[in-house]
């Protein structure tokens, strides 16, 4: 027997059905991102490893499991690329490879497109997923205004979109000096009590003592339970900075919860953390998240400090969570041409061609049949208009048009069809 294939596991293709619901997420994206006036920026799907590795940070969960390596054709090379698992990181390779930085002060710019993790796929978790974020990038910007702008951006966008209700968490993970401080605090508090965890769970933890805070480890979750994080780990700077995004975050009437455990998973971040849940989504509940990595241009090889701010949302969760709100509208066309003999579809594609080089859309039929079972062919198209072209019509060089709404039949002579077309779309 000869193999069949389906689409690999944790990937899934998006059918013509509920395309419409993805065009539609976009439309609405693309026009927020031109309102706050961010520009599109498209990078390739795959890039070095090592820039993953060094942005993402190599204890990272993604870069040690779910990195997918792409293998090279010649054996006796050892392949240097994977495919993406985010999108900052090839925005912040572009920025630095073509000197943005001399030309812009601040650059905002959006991506739309696949990402892919080595993940165990399950619902709202996949291998090959689909992120649309932003990125704010500049020496000398970071801002709490334009921190607050970034947040407000993703929240129009979710509610655009008509996700359920949604929980913002924000927090603030202080300057690169605070964040190495806030390390010791927690390894501090946490050294003695480590050992109590698995081996596996404590080895990660020793190298990045942040995971303990993402992690869903029952036993890890009791360990830090009973913290105290009081942000004295905070220079007074960090905290008045933080204070500033709460404030503008409060004029822009955004709705938030401060979450001192939220850490972002990432490596790179600095200062302010945000994510976005929606817990009818059950484990898998985050929409998106973002953060600012001022620190993370000079470990990508940029010599200098360069401030920037961005967010990625999973535009799979978006429709999961926004799917109640959705109404499928089946894409529809103008006209719809049926022939009730097998020799006018000369004609008939001819005709068709007319009406489409009048950027009217159009289909047909490409047999020819009773008229009862080519109307339901008709019918299903969801065209406006029904062309039939019979005996009678040919011979006297005319058109039936049905009006499919109301079922009304016009006869149109064929040398009349443009004008026709003009008040018929
Ligand atoms: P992250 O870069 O991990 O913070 O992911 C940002 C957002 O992308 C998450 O909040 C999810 O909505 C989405 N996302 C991340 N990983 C996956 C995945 N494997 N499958 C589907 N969506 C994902």
């Amino acid at each position: 027997m000869t193999q069949r294939f389906s689409v690999p596991r944790g990937t899934a293709d998006i059918l013509p059905d509920t395309v419409a619901n993805w065009q539609n997420m976009e439309r609405i994206a693309r026009d927020y991102f031109q309102l706050f006036h961010y520009r599109e920026l498209r990078t390739p799907c795959f890039e070095e490893t090592e820039l993953f590795a060094r942005s993402m940070g190599q204890t990272t969960e993604v870069v040690q499991k779910q990195m997918l390596r792409l293998q090279s054709q010649k054996e006796d090379e050892s392949s240097p690329f994977a495919l993406r698992p985010e999108g900052t990181a090839a925005i912040l390779r572009a920025y630095i490879q073509y000197g943005l930085v001399k030309q812009e002060s601040l650059s905002k710019f959006f991506y739309m497109g696949p990402m892919f993790r080595g993940e165990r796929p399950q619902k709202g978790r996949l291998r090959q997923f689909h992120q649309m974020g932003v990125e704010a990038i500049g020496a000398g910007t970071a801002s709490p205004f334009l921190d607050a702008e970034v947040i407000a951006l993703a929240v129009n966008l979710l509610k655009a979109f008509g996700c359920n209700p949604f929980q913002l968490k924000v927090n603030t993970l202080g300057s690169l000096s605070d964040k190495n401080q806030f390390a010791s605090w927690l390894r501090g508090n946490l050294e003695s009590r480590l050992n109590q965890l698995e081996p596996e769970l404590q080895q990660s933890f020793r190298a990045n003592i942040f995971r303990i805070l993402d992690s869903k480890d029952p036993a890890a979750k009791a360990l830090i339970r009973d913290l105290n994080f009081d942000g004295n780990y905070l220079s007074a700077e960090s905290r008045e900075y933080f204070a500033q995004v709460k404030s503008a975050l409060d004029s822009l009437r955004v709705e938030y919860t401060v979450v001192p455990q939220l850490v972002r998973g990432l490596d790179y971040y600095t200062h302010t953390v945000f994510e976005f849940s929606d817990p009818s989504l059950g484990s898998q509940d985050a929409l998106g998240a973002g953060g600012r990595y001022n620190g993370l241009a000079r470990q990508l090889g940029a010599g200098i400090d360069i401030d920037a701010i961005g967010f990625a949302l999973g535009m799979e969760r978006i429709l999961l969570s926004a799917a109640g709100q959705q109404s499928i509208v089946p894409e529809s066309i103008s006209y719809y041409i049926i022939s009730l003999d097998e020799a006018f579809i000369g004609k008939a594609f001819w005709l068709q061609d007319i009406i489409r080089r009048q950027g009217v859309s159009c289909d047909m039929s490409y047999r020819g049949g009773s008229v009862k079972s080519l109307m339901r062919s008709a019918n299903k198209s969801g065209a406006k208009y029904t062309i039939i072209l019979g005996q009678d019509e040919i011979i006297k060089n005319e058109l039936t048009v049905k009006i499919m709404h109301s079922g009304e039949q016009l006869r149109v002579a064929l040398d009349q069809i443009e004008e026709f077309l003009k008040n018929h779309r």
